[in-house]
């Protein structure tokens, strides 16, 4: 193996700069040579390939988004698409890929593995912390810092005000952000992806905090952004008294300065991927678990749900009574 290239793709996270900076500089440190595809699947169909030096990743680190650029690429989930993909990796003589995203990617490289023989390894990069193989995925603890950031501000508005404020954070199959940041904010109540809670629920558990001036809710969004906005104006029919407000945090968790801990989680999988393709490994994530290395494969990572663990929604629940 002599040149690896490196990608992002799907849904950005603040730390995928600190990742691609890792792939670069791990690679060069092995005397390998790395390109970067920019926009991920895209730009490899497109031939959109370039060298990369210790320099294209100078002063990166601190950047939220990802100088690759992210795309979603329809193209790619056609043999079509993945031949053009496979012929241009050709002309680079590129002889391996890491693939920083989340599940929609790496099911993406596990059909371009199974095709092509391609050795991929995956960096999980999402803020929604839904991928199984690693404790933590890149983005998420700083998605997370941004919703209590909000929050906190919220919380203050609400008390001024005596309101009932429902928060919409992002995680659509995946309610990690919103339980973190519900037990981090001190909120009332959570609204869980995983767990169907109605409106009625929602009334009833407010109406045992009727002592409480003020209440956060934190709800994770649905299909589409709005959860919160169908769900404050039900909870409104049975409570008319109360003053409720929304408020839909939206992108703003997708960007920022990321956090210490995504640096350091970013950069340590980053050189992990690199020295797994060295050691002769494909096919594969590289995660956390437990604060150590781990490798699952693609296979295993996609098809098997993260669940929530039950700890965190028993400490919400007990903390919020
Ligand atoms: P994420 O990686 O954040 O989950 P997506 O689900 O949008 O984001 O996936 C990113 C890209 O991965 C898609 O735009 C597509 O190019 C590729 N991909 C996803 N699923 C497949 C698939 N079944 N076959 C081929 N490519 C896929």
């Amino acid at each position: 193996m002599k040149k690896i290239a490196v990608f992002t793709s799907g849904g950005d996270a603040p730390g995928m700069n600190a990742a691609i900076r890792a792939v670069v500089r791990g690679a060069i440190y092995h005397n390998l040579k790395v390109c970067g595809i920019v926009k991920g699947y895209q730009g490899m169909i497109d031939n959109d390939i370039h060298d990369m030096d210790s320099y294209s990743v100078s002063n990166i680190l601190q950047r939220g988004g990802t100088i690759l650029k992210s795309a979603r690429c329809d193209e790619f989930r056609t043999s079509e698409g993945r031949k053009k993909a496979y012929d241009n990796l050709q002309k680079h003589n590129i002889d391996a890929l890491v693939a920083i995203g989340g599940d929609g990617s790496f099911t993406g490289a596990n059909i371009f593995y199974k095709e092509y023989g391609v050795p991929i390894i995956g960096v999980p990069g999402t803020i929604d912390n839904d991928i199984f193989g690693s404790d933590q995925t890149i983005g998420f603890d700083t998605a997370v810092n941004t919703a209590l950031d909000a929050i906190d501000k919220i919380r203050d508005t609400a008390d001024s005000h005596g309101r009932i404020f429902f928060v919409e954070v992002m995680g659509r199959d995946s309610g990690y952000i919103a339980i973190q940041s519900a037990i981090g904010g001190g909120a009332e109540s959570v609204i869980l992806p995983e767990k169907r809670a109605t409106p009625d629920d929602v009334v009833r558990h407010l109406m045992n905090k009727r002592e409480k001036t003020f209440s956060v809710v934190v709800v994770s969004e649905k299909e589409v952004s709005g959860n919160s906005i169908i769900l404050a104006e039900k909870v409104k029919e049975s409570l008319p008294d109360r003053d409720i407000r929304v408020s839909i945090l939206g992108h703003m968790q997708r960007g920022g300065t990321p956090s210490a801990q995504d640096r350091t989680l970013a950069s340590r999988l980053g050189l992990a991927a690199v020295e797994a393709l060295i050691e002769g490994k494909k096919d594969m994530m590289v995660g956390i678990i437990s604060n150590k290395l781990a490798f699952t494969s693609f296979f295993d990572s996609i098809s098997h749900p993260k669940p929530i663990d039950d700890d965190l929604i028993r400490t919400m629940k007990i903390l919020s009574i």
